[in-house]
């Protein structure tokens, strides 16, 4: 896979050689510890920092609100930059490829800091490819940030911009149908207008977007970058002049994220490879079994792979719902166990009824988050969920799509 090294840039100053995915997610972020005589990072629970010397902090300050760079040297209060978050913001950045990334205290902080960078700049429009995560969906619709939205497919994005669009807006896969974007040809159509991708579904293990001409990449790293479903956060990965304003919004707006919920990131971080990729060949097992099931009318599972099934039943997805023992009925995504939900009850219950139905978000698909658990455990439990089989020869069997029978 040509995305599997990640790139030389030395965030620490520091020169390497490149590194593997898999090396990086153990080790960036960390580069300082030995020197330190530490192993397991330290947590920096400090709201504030004692400077003597305040011509020095002024001078930090005013740099800091020209270009939202780090300020060298101590920190100087926890809304402006914590050391934790940042060994967590360095490493995302190395396994993305971009030259920062930006930490927010959940997806929707950092969604919503690109929208206020984007319209400071007096950049209003955005134009989005359905479907999006539902609050992602929401926030656009609503305007609740005075953006103006312009929904389209991605053939549809070059004849979209206007002269104040500020930003391009895809998931791929998409939240929840998995639908899939071809980013190249997306960042193409952009022109000089970023280009944002949300990648938590992907995440950096099966698709770097900033490879594909992403300016910003976006994560809910409450899902697999935490993956222990213990932490909500978000992330932007981003050149360094974006991350700045980020930055600068961030200080200005106060959503930041807890250290502590820095270091869990960290953490999740360097089992991320391992865990995605386990979940992943679960996941295609489970997808090949539910296509060939009679009791399914649809299934949905991407090229790139990933630990994410959606499917549709031909029986009542919430007789379904009810039913599983084993995986948890919940929304959310990307821990070490199984969770299954129905997108148009919740995930996706916010945005109108006609706009999810347009986007392929029907009232009969589930979606399903594949954990670490054994398959045939799994299997079993959705096999009893599912209900009973429909007698052999009763005509019924209308499963669409011949072998390999997989939508997307
Ligand atoms: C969950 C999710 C978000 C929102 O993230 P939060 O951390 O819940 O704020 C954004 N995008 C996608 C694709 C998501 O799944």
């Amino acid at each position: 896979m040509d995305m599997d090294t990640t790139s030389t840039r030395a965030h620490d100053g520091v020169r390497t050689a490149p590194r593997a995915l898999a090396t990086e997610a153990v080790h960036a972020g960390r580069d300082d510890l030995a020197r330190q005589g530490l192993h397991a990072p330290p947590i920096d629970l400090s709201t504030t920092y004692p400077s003597y010397d305040s011509r020095g902090e002024a001078a930090r300050i005013d740099a800091f609100a020209t270009t939202g760079a780090e300020p060298d040297g101590p920190p100087v209060y926890g809304r402006l930059g914590n050391p934790t978050v940042a060994r967590f913001e360095t490493a995302l950045a190395r396994l993305e490829g971009t030259e920062a990334a930006v930490a927010f205290a959940s997806g929707m902080a950092a969604l919503s800091a690109v929208l206020l960078v984007r319209g400071s700049m007096g950049l209003r429009h955005v134009v989005a490819v359905r479907p999006l995560y539902g609050c992602s969906d929401h926030l656009l619709t609503a305007g609740l940030l005075g953006s103006e939205v312009t929904w389209t497919d991605p053939a549809g994005v070059a004849d979209a911009l206007r002269p104040d669009t500020g930003l391009v807006i895809v998931e791929s896969p998409a939240n929840p149908t998995l639908a899939e974007v071809d980013l190249r040809a997306v960042a193409h159509a952009c022109g000089s207008v970023p280009l944002l991708v949300d990648n938590t579904f992907a995440t950096p293990v099966l698709q770097r977007p900033a490879e594909h001409g992403a300016r910003l990449v976006l994560h809910s790293a409450t899902k697999y970058l935490g993956g222990h479903g213990d932490v909500l956060a978000g992330v932007v990965a981003c050149d360094e002049e974006l991350a700045g304003r980020l930055r600068q919004v961030r200080f200005a707006t106060g959503g930041v994220l807890h250290p502590l919920a820095g270091y869990l990131l960290l953490r999740g971080l360097s089992t991320l490879p391992v865990r995605v990729r386990a979940a992943s060949a679960t996941a295609a097992d489970l997808a090949h079994r539910l296509a060939a099931d009679p009791r399914v009318a649809r299934v949905h599972y991407p090229r790139i792979g990933g630990a994410m099934v959606a499917f549709e039943v031909h029986g009542d997805p919430h007789e379904v719902i009810g039913a599983v023992r084993l995986i948890t009925p919940a929304v959310s995504l990307g821990s070490v166990d199984t969770l299954i939900q129905h997108p148009a009850s919740i995930s996706h219950r916010i945005v109108d009824a006609d706009d999810r139905k347009g986007a392929g978000v029907s009232d009969q698909l589930l979606r399903m988050s594949v954990g670490l658990e054994d398959v045939e455990d799994l299997w079993s439990d959705l096999d009893g969920a599912l209900g009973r089989r429909p007698d052999r020869g009763a005509g019924n069997c209308t499963n669409n799509h011949d072998a390999p029978a997989l939508a997307n």
